[in-house]
């Protein structure tokens, strides 16, 4: 390298930032707790939303903690690595991305506490480990028992899990979704299994959250295609076709020359008469309504639509595969090949208004297992958020099912497990019990928050809180935000299910460990940060890599 030998060791290319030891972890740490207080005050029912602009002017405004993070451009890796944490929350449970993400922060924020007192990070990741494995513990002891049958308990997860997402219509979308998964799901070895491709949710722009409705069988966004058609049929015996009912244009330039006019009719004859064979072929198999997944010519539609015969064209891929499971038809790809076996059945396909645009229901399935979710809305943001706080509730009742375990929530699950937490930190003793201690405080992040989201003192509520769980009974007391008293969750019916509380604790704390066995930042290589790169010497960045 042509570089000063006499310089100090360089190993990194020019240009290259290095921050090591206190300086990268306090780093680190500065940026996670900025993450996690970026979406902190959206926790809970009477958590604020964000509004986030976009670089295209978009605007989204949300509640949801996966959302916001995954909208914001988070640059720096420590940032990244907690957006994850909301990620893996999202995919995993599909709730509680907020409450992972502010309990990593706040790991954090009281790991840099007893840093400050010199201890050092391995023995805080020793301590934090073994904090996490006892949290999941406690919090599996003080579960409950959750099954297919408790409908009502379904519906309150639900409706727990949507709050302060969609102000009005929790209620009536935590019974759709209640009923929407007791529907499709099956029961193996006494074990629910949910299969969340079954429901299908559909926006629609128009009316209100309390419009929305659970529909047995399959909406398409689409129209019937010809007007001459049906807009209704009953005992419908349905043929998906995933081909296009059209004349294939010829792939190489061909050209056909007609020389008399007789010819050209002959041409459009032979065309046409193709066009009729092909719905002939749907008339023989015997089907009254045809979906295609592409285009359908327009004179395939007269014949159609003189056939009293129900069509819709450009269906989505995944609606036809929905359809095959609902209706119990088989996609084909010729309609030549088109037989009566291949038909699906429906009670009924009708096309019906949806605030101004036209919808076609496939309802009344051979497989009630498939269900669509239409979720209505005044307007685009509201829509956009209820299908998000759906999302969330949806996975919230089917991890409960999963799982068959509840909690009780308001912050009072949290409090429960730090209370015991902290019995099991003075078994442990040493500089690990301080580790764990400051475990169990920032787990109490969760009640202490949402008492600031319902304006309480936190720290006089944190007091009273902690006095509650050691008395007995206190299990289950929480934050009321409605009341800003504390009271108790399950009389309350906050219901969540345990996966999420369990999962939280795992990629909060394993974002946490991994922060704090950073000591070394090495950013930036010189080639593309000019910055720090004095002028002149741009013509070395090429030759970057490690000198080592
Ligand atoms: P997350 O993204 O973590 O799910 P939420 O904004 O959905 O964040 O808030 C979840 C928190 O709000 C949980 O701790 C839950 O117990 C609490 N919560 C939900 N409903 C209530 C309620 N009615 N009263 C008090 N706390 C509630
Ligand atoms: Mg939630």
């Amino acid at each position: 390298m042509a570089q000063d030998q006499n310089q100090q060791v360089v190993f990194l290319p020019e240009g290259a930032r290095r921050t090591r030891g206190r300086d990268a972890q306090r780093i680190n740490i500065l940026i996670a707790k900025a993450v996690a207080n970026a979406v902190k005050s959206t926790l809970g029912p009477k958590g604020m939303d964000k509004m986030i602009v976009d670089d295209l002017g978009d605007v989204i405004i949300s509640n949801d903690g996966a959302t916001i993070l995954s909208e914001m451009s988070i640059d720096h890796p420590a940032g990244k690595m907690m957006v994850e944490v909301a990620k893996t929350q999202d995919d995993e449970v599909g709730d509680g991305t907020t409450t992972a993400v502010v309990i990593a922060g706040s790991l954090l924020e009281k790991a840099e506490k007893l840093l400050d007192d010199e201890i050092h990070p391995s023995i805080i990741v020793k301590g934090y480990r073994q904090a996490a494995a006892k949290a999941k513990e406690i919090y599996a002891d003080i579960a409950e028992d959750i099954s297919l049958s408790d409908k009502l308990l379904l519906k309150q997860i639900a409706m727990t899990s949507m709050t302060g997402k969609s102000a009005e219509g929790a209620e009536e979308l935590g019974e759709l979704i209640m009923k929407a998964i007791t529907q499709i799901a099956t029961e193996e070895n006494g074990k629910a299994v949910i299969e969340l491709d079954n429901i299908k949710i559909e926006k629609k722009v128009g009316g209100s959250i309390k419009d929305s409705a659970l529909i047995q069988g399959i909406v398409l966004d689409k129209e019937v295609v010809h007007s001459g058609m049906p807009s209704k049929v009953e005992n419908a015996k349905i043929a998906l076709i995933d081909s296009a009912m059209e004349i294939k244009s010829p792939e190489t330039d061909t050209k056909v020359q007609i020389s008399d006019p007789d010819q050209l009719q002959a041409f459009l004859d032979q065309e046409e008469k193709i066009l009729r064979g092909m719905v002939q072929k749907v008339k023989d198999a015997g089907a009254t309504v045809v979906l295609c997944q592409k285009g359908i010519d327009d004179i395939a539609q007269h014949y159609l639509a003189k056939e009293g015969i129900l069509a819709v064209r450009r269906v989505k891929k995944s609606d036809m595969d929905a359809l095959a499971k609902a209706t119990n038809a088989r996609v084909v790809s010729r309609v030549n090949d088109l037989t009566s076996a291949d038909l699906g059945k429906a009670a009924i396909v009708q096309e019906k208004k949806i605030s101004g645009d036209d919808m076609v229901f496939v309802e009344g399935c051979k497989n009630p297992k498939s269900v669509s979710l239409l979720v209505r809305g005044g307007t685009e943001h509201v829509v956009d958020e209820a299908e998000r706080a759906v999302h969330d509730a949806i996975g919230a009742v089917s991890a409960a099912l999963n799982v068959g375990k509840i909690l009780y929530g308001g912050g009072s699950c949290e409090a429960e497990v730090a209370f015991k937490l902290r019995d099991y930190a003075k078994t442990i003793g040493g500089r690990e019990q301080l580790a764990i201690e400051a475990f169990a405080e920032a787990l109490e992040v969760i009640p202490r928050t949402l008492a600031e989201t319902a304006g309480m003192d936190p720290i006089d509520t944190l007091v009273a809180l902690r006095s509650k769980h050691s008395a007995k009974g206190g299990i289950t007391i929480g934050i009321n935000v409605y009341s800003a008293k504390l009271d108790d969750a399950k009389k309350n019916k906050i219901i969540e299910p345990l996966k999420v509380k369990t999962q939280a604790i795992t990629s909060a704390s394993e974002v946490a460990e991994m922060l704090l066995r950073i000591d070394d930042i090495i950013a930036g290589t010189g080639k593309s940060r000019g910055p720090a790169m004095p002028p002149g010497m741009g013509g070395m960045g090429g030759m970057g890599g490690m000198d080592m």
